[in-house]
């Protein structure tokens, strides 16, 4: 574990480099908040850099599908190339560079053009492999003087001296590979269209990278990149390698889970700070036992340092339970803001903005994320059909319910229309009769007729939201249903 002292020396410059072949990952989601979190905490700077040189597989809805969801989690990047509105960077746009740095390791012999054909290579890889072994590059090309007759380019490959490759991980400490293990390998097409590892090291270095925080994934790229550092001369920025994110039964989370897809999280009403505030805590923990962290905290409090070397395990549970924690600090109007779209999604009509923040208010405690408020409150906007069987309270016989529903229905019609019907009221007015039958007796199929279900907030406050006129037409409705079907 490297000190927090010793991390940092200069202003900060980090970086997201998400290839746009896919829709914005769970993982990739977590990698961006680990740089900005680091740069905001040290006034430093966060780019956004696509690497897209991969034509066939990247897509512009990739892109555009990166770039929302961390908009939407609130991630903004400070700089991108002169086209207004802060980049983002492509790979693709930036030929001219790799050229340029192409023709340095070429003209200084760091670099060297190789002239074995795909056929070659196939065919010495499959006869060394049938005697066990692993295939290398045996460096043919390497010191040719002239090209070789009736041969063309094929590859532009990076001259790997002999030796160690070391570097110390900010948090996975000394990472040591032999050079041998890593052939010449190839750093450009003959075309100078760039491969991955050289594109990305002469962009961290173009863009003054300082540390390059990324999965452990790409730990086997590091050494190669560090070698393309070394040939061209430059300084090595720090590299962090942040574990990798696990599923509960430890295996590597996968797509085939259903849990890697961001977008999926914004769909089923997770808040942008809940995820921001899991996704910290996926691999990193602040120094007290504290889980429910503000933004601003967890910028102050975020420490590469702290950051650990195990694989962090991705637990929705864990993921829930915040969301209903930050559910249940918004104002009422901010959470009926928040439910609309869900309701609306979900087919109902919203009659009015007041309407919408009373049901806002009285559901927050049974939502864990928004779009359960379909299932939770669905019945204040239209009542579903439920069972006649549904209405009494466990064994009682259907006149007793009947007898039950008329007097309630019979109080809730004596109370003064224009008066407000706040708990208080209500239950008064209820109180004799909860005397006289029992809580259940009266609240059970108080609470069916009004929702149609058998778990919803108190029927008391169901009464506040829905109004004097409409709960007495779900208790006459209620009375139909029992008085023309018999309780089997
Ligand atoms: N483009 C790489 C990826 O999407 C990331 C490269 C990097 O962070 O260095 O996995």
């Amino acid at each position: 574990m490297t000190p927090k002292s010793e991390i940092i020396s200069g202003p900060v410059r980090v970086r997201m480099a998400p290839s746009p072949t896919g829709p914005l990952h769970i993982g990739t989601a977590r990698t961006a908040l680990f740089n900005w979190l680091f740069a905001r905490q040290y006034g430093g700077t966060f780019i956004l850099r696509l690497e897209d040189t991969d034509r066939e597989r990247s897509t512009l809805e990739s892109e555009l599908d990166i770039m929302s969801g961390l908009k939407w989690l609130g991630l903004d990047w400070d700089e991108g190339p002169e086209r207004g509105n802060y980049g983002p960077y492509r790979q693709t746009e930036r030929k001219e560079i790799y050229d340029r740095y192409l023709n340095r390791l070429l003209q200084t012999g760091r670099a060297y053009y190789c002239y074995c054909t795909r056929e070659e290579m196939e065919a010495e890889r499959a006869a060394m492999e049938s005697q066990g072994l692993s295939y290398h590059y045996p460096g043919r090309c390497r010191d040719l003087q002239a090209p070789p007759p009736g041969k063309t380019r094929q590859l532009i490959r990076l001259r790997v001296p002999a030796g160690r490759v070391e570097f110390n991980d900010l948090i996975r400490d000394k990472v040591s590979v032999d050079s041998g293990e890593l052939d010449d390998f190839a750093i450009a097409r003959s075309n100078g269209e760039p491969l991955y590892n050289f594109a990305v090291a002469v962009d961290d270095i173009e863009m003054k990278i300082t540390h390059v925080i990324r999965g452990e994934d790409h730990l086997p790229n590091t050494p190669k990149q560090i070698l393309v550092y070394q040939a061209l001369g430059v300084d090595l920025p720090r590299f962090g390698h942040l574990p990798l994110i696990l599923d509960t039964d430890r295996s590597k989370l996968s797509k085939r889970s259903g849990k890697t897809n961001f977008q999926d999280y914004i769909d089923q009403g997770y808040l942008p700070d809940a995820i921001f505030n899991f996704l910290a805590l996926l691999g990193w923990h602040p120094k007290g036992d504290e889980e429910i962290l503000s933004r601003a905290e967890i910028v102050a409090m975020f420490d590469l340092s702290r950051v650990q070397k195990s694989g962090a395990i991705f637990n929705l549970e864990k993921l829930s339970w915040l969301n209903a924690q930050y559910i249940k600090q918004l104002s009422d109007a901010d959470l009926a803001q928040a439910l609309r779209p869900f309701l609306t999604r979900a087919g109902y009509t919203i009659s009015s903005e007041e309407y919408l923040v009373q049901v806002a208010a009285v559901s927050r405690d049974r939502l864990r994320t928004l779009s359960d408020i379909a299932a939770h409150a669905g019945f204040f906007f239209q009542l579903a059909d439920y069972a006649p069987s549904l209405l009494p309270w466990k064994e009682s016989p259907r006149e007793e319910t009947l007898r039950v529903l008329r007097a309630v229905r019979e109080a809730i019609r004596a109370l003064d229309p224009a008066a407000a019907l706040e708990p208080a009221v209500i239950n008064s007015t209820l109180a004799e009769l909860v005397n006289q039958e029992g809580k259940g007796q009266v609240f059970w199929p108080l609470r069916v007729a009004l929702s149609g279900l058998r778990a919803s907030p108190d029927p008391i406050s169901i009464i506040g939201v829905l109004g004097q006129t409409e709960t007495l037409r779900r208790l006459s409705l209620a009375i139909e249903k029992l008085g023309n079907n018999v309780v089997s």
